[in-house]
């Protein structure tokens, strides 16, 4: 059977094992074929002419062989130092091999593997770390987030504050107007959040309906002012048939000390204050300072 000349360069370009056998054909039979032609075109046959095309020959093979085995093997070196930036980096450069063979293949489906693996990872990582229902962070990416930012603030000497803020009588809300209608205040909860954050500031769902924000570079009077748009906003708010002022909010607010306190120290301050909010008559901010940070009047 006759098969057409691309046929059979189809044939070598997409096996390995024919590149490999080609090679290894080339290099071992190369001095063989060069002392066949040096005798058949007639020149001297004493030996130290043959022994020299002999050995010519024989380190041409030899670096046919090792160039060709480099060429083939290359893509398996890019391929491998990808699979290792991504296991130390998280990066995803992208390679690909225009070579039909087996190796081309491998190289192939691991560039693409990689690139599935990292995108399904990114979204499991959003799913663990967001709030459904409001597209906030939760407690678990409060916690790793508004660590390394506390650090940071630490670092360069830079205020902190932390606003935790709880819905006033949900519970009501959700008995009288049923679950869905409380989903909602919660989205627009989240809503007006969003609307009046700062591109730095961290914001999470950290309970059923209660929120913390982390308000790095910002003193207690900055904390306050935005403590109080938020309560104003959400008071101002109408959701389904709930008219504005049905939904409130009680605030704690502290401004920490990054150098000396820990994340849950911060948190738990600012806890205690949104429970004398709450104990005071809801829809209000009560706020605290670290001892350390600043001659500001201290309402305990
Ligand atoms: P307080 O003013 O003292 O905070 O009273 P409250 O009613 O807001 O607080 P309580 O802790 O008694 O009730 C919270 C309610 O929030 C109870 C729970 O069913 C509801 N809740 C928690 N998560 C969700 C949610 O995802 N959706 C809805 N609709 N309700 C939720
Ligand atoms: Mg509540
Ligand atoms: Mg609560």
């Amino acid at each position: 059977m006759n098969l057409p000349r691309s046929a059979v360069l189809d044939k070598f370009g997409s096996s390995l094992t024919l590149k490999i056998f080609s090679i290894c054909f080339t290099s071992t039979h190369l001095p063989l074929l060069a002392l066949v032609a040096y005798l058949t075109i007639g020149y001297k046959t004493s030996t130290f002419p043959i022994l020299i095309v002999a050995v010519m020959a024989t380190l041409l093979g030899t670096a046919f062989c090792l160039w060709s085995v480099w060429l083939l093997l290359r893509p398996l070196h890019a391929v491998t130092k990808t699979v290792q930036a991504y296991r130390e980096s998280g990066a995803v450069p992208a390679i690909s091999s225009r070579r039909s063979d087996e190796i081309g293949t491998v190289v192939n489906a691991i560039s693409t593997l990689i690139a599935e693996l990292h995108a399904t990872l990114s979204q499991l990582r959003r799913q663990a770390t967001t709030d459904v229902l409001t597209g906030l962070g939760n407690r678990r990416w409060l916690r790793d987030i508004g660590t390394s930012e506390l650090q940071r603030s630490a670092r360069e000497g830079d205020a902190l504050s932390v606003m935790v803020f709880d819905l006033d009588h949900f519970k009501k809300i959700n008995d009288e107007h049923g679950h869905e209608v409380g989903d909602q205040v919660l989205v627009m909860t989240g809503a007006v959040i969003q609307h009046n954050m700062r591109p730095y500031d961290i914001a999470a769902r950290i309970g059923g309906e209660e929120f913390c924000i982390l308000l790095p570079r910002t003193d207690i009077a900055q904390a306050l002012k935005i403590a109080e748009r938020l309560r104003g906003e959400l008071a101002a708010r109408a959701v389904a048939m709930l008219p504005p002022g049905r939904v409130t909010a009680s605030f704690g607010v502290y401004r920490g000390d990054p150098s000396r306190e820990t994340l849950k120290a911060m948190m738990v301050a600012a806890d205690r204050k949104l429970y004398m909010a709450k104990n005071a008559g809801r829809n209000t901010v009560h706020w605290d300072v670290a001892e350390a940070c600043s001659p500001e009047p201290v309402r305990r």
